[in-house]
């Protein structure tokens, strides 16, 4: 099995050395991943400047790809140039911090495993709900059972896993559940700060409102100790609501008064 490993927090990062060594007991991997920390920087590609591709050394041992540019870039440059065949599968992580609800827009991790989804390959994203986060072994393992058990089933092209395991021991976890994406959302506050030449600046911060209160949610589910795995998909078409504007008589826009 061909495994291409990726992630947002760097190529240097503590979760992307865990799920490497984790992955590497059932395949041969892959690392490709951004030289600097790109969290949030959602789908972007690099598309006006060079994107340089270096080899990366771990204690002076081969590692993997560093490249600077976007989780995304990392993704695409992996396949189209990098690996001699595509890989069976992607794996975007172990993210320190969590994934869920609108935070699935604006993440790198989530983007790099979807941007393989787009290129029909199966991928997921894996993320351990906490910055400072202790527990990447059981991530590590999640991530190893899920991929086999992917494999075997198989996900429909475009279709992508995002998973987010909480930062406790495993003994303590309540167990894992299938769940969609919820609707929490950031409750933004941009900072108003004064340069060292006296000039305003902002720095956003803000706190997640929870709305979620249903375990079939990823929010919710991660905050009861469960394991969430999502299947989820790039079309962001709103199939309910094109049924529905088909009574609008949108062909008749020019004509409307
Ligand atoms: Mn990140």
């Amino acid at each position: 099995m061909k495994i291409l490993i990726t992630n947002d927090d760097g190529i240097d990062s503590k979760g992307i050395a865990v799920l490497a060594e984790e992955m590497k007991k059932v395949g041969e991997v892959t690392v490709v991943a951004p030289r600097t920390e790109q969290s949030a920087v959602g789908h972007a590609i690099t598309m006006k400047i060079p994107l340089r591709v270096t080899e990366y050394y771990k204690n002076g041992d081969f590692f993997g790809y560093a490249v600077e540019g976007t989780p995304a870039d990392c993704v695409k440059i992996g396949i189209r140039n990098i690996m001699k065949t595509p890989p069976d599968i992607v794996i975007s992580g172990i993210n320190h911090g969590s994934n869920t609800a609108i935070n699935i827009i604006y993440s790198g991790t989530v983007s790099a495993a979807r941007e393989a989804a787009i290129m029909d390959i199966p991928s997921i994203a894996v993320s351990v709900t906490n910055h400072e986060a202790k527990n990447f072994d059981f991530a590590a393992k999640i991530s190893r059972l899920l991929t086999i058990l992917t494999l075997k089933n198989g996900l429909p092209n475009g279709t992508l896993l995002n998973v987010n395991v909480p930062d406790i021991p495993e003994e303590k976890i309540a167990g894992i559940l299938l769940t969609k994406q919820g609707k929490s959302k950031w409750e933004d506050i941009y900072e108003e700060r004064i340069d060292p030449y006296g000039k305003k600046y902002y720095w956003l911060t803000g706190t997640l409102t929870e709305t979620d209160n249903d375990l079939e949610t990823d929010q919710y589910a991660i905050k009861n100790n469960y394991v969430s795995i999502s299947p989820i998909h790039f079309d962001l078409t709103d199939y309910n609501t094109f049924k529905t504007m088909k009574s609008w008589g949108i062909e008749n826009l020019l004509s409307i008064t």
